[in-house]
């Protein structure tokens, strides 16, 4: 597949290109790339080198992803290529997005190939995870919207880093999306991702208030990093006040990787505190994740308290949803379920 020409950019000073994909707004010379190393400069035009490139596919559960109130109990046909917009110090992927597109022997597959991938493996949906997908923007843009002809469904494994423009086109034909919240102050953001705060909880209203994308919450506890009480309370008071009480949260255990390996594994006792706070706040649907725990993985009717969906880390033991409502008591619940 021959290099696609990028979208959102425009020539800046000295002769460089702005890319106006994400906040970072890079300005790059001649044959270079920028951050995120997938969008390159050739001849004064911006290339999408990473469009067609996945690093190689899986069939996770979408409870990996993760995704507890979209299409429970199904599995999710999962890429991502080389490259990040982010330089999480604590990376937990970060042989893909630190890589380059050789170093990780890049597959060469069209749009139309990752559908039909999806569909031969019977997978209901597609995610664009691992590594960000903001940055292959334009490729996620193209098999969203044939995917969504077919009947198959689209995911964005993000972390939210995305300018006001672009993201409408992204995520045009986007079903789903878990956003990464990685903390609740500028000071980690920008110590400890190289991205800001401010610009991920724009995204997150701009989802919430003005598109149709189920979105779900991801924040990855790093002990003495992001894991005080103070800090999470001001996280959930911040999701109750922009985003409702009906958006799940998941709070998951850090291991030790690429520029973060002083810190402990998470303790799941930091896990369970988080998320009996975020409970005792008011948030209706909070979960724990990477580790085994069965009561915080549990999705519990928000009216009733009837268990839902029993799960164990990554599967679902039991599901007591039918046609979207609690099987008890007959309440709606939040989500995708069919
Ligand atoms: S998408 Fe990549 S090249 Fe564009 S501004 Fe963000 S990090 Fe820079």
């Amino acid at each position: 597949m021959d290099k696609v020409l990028a979208k959102w950019w425009g020539p800046t000073e000295n002769d460089k290109i702005l890319c106006t994909l994400c906040p970072r707004y890079c300005k790059i010379g001649e044959g270079q790339p920028g951050f995120c190393y997938i969008r390159q400069n050739h001849n004064g035009k911006l290339y999408s080198i990473g469009y067609g490139k996945p690093t190689g596919f899986a069939i996770d559960p979408i409870e990996k992803k993760p995704l507890n109130h979209f299409l429970p109990g199904t599995n999710i046909l999962s890429f991502g290529t080389a490259g990040c917009n982010l330089g999480c110090k604590f990376c937990q992927n970060w042989s893909m997005s630190k890589a380059k597109l050789d170093d990780m022997n890049s597959l060469t597959v069209s749009p139309e190939g990752v559908v039909e991938l999806a569909k031969s493996y019977g997978t209901p949906s597609i995610a664009f995870t691992y590594n960000d997908p903001t940055i292959f923007g334009e490729y996620v843009i193209d098999i969203s919207k044939i995917a969504r002809e077919d009947g198959i469904k689209s995911v964005m494994v993000t972390a939210g880093y995305i300018d006001k423009e672009a993201r409408k086109d992204v995520y045009r034909f986007i079903d789903a999306a878990n956003v990464d919240l990685k903390g609740f102050t500028e000071r980690f953001y920008w110590r400890n991702t190289y991205s800001h705060l401010n610009d991920v909880l724009d995204t997150l209203i701009w989802l919430k208030n003005e598109t149709d994308v189920w979105i779900e919450l991801t924040t990855l506890l790093i002990p003495d990093e992001n894991d005080s009480s103070d800090e999470i309370k001001l996280e959930c008071d911040w999701i109750l006040k922009n985003l409702g009480d009906r958006v799940p949260l998941h709070f998951t255990a850090f291991h030790p990787d690429f520029k973060m390996r002083d810190k402990e594994r998470t303790p799941e006792d930091t896990l369970t505190t988080a998320r009996k706070i975020a409970i005792d706040l008011g948030i209706k649907y909070c979960y724990v994740g990477n580790v085994h725990n069965r009561e915080g993985q549990t999705t519990y009717c928000p009216n009733c308290k009837e268990k839902l969906i029993k799960r164990d880390w990554h599967s679902v033991i039991s599901n007591k949803i039918i046609n979207g409502c609690c099987k008890a008591c007959g309440k709606l619940i939040e989500g995708v379920f069919q």
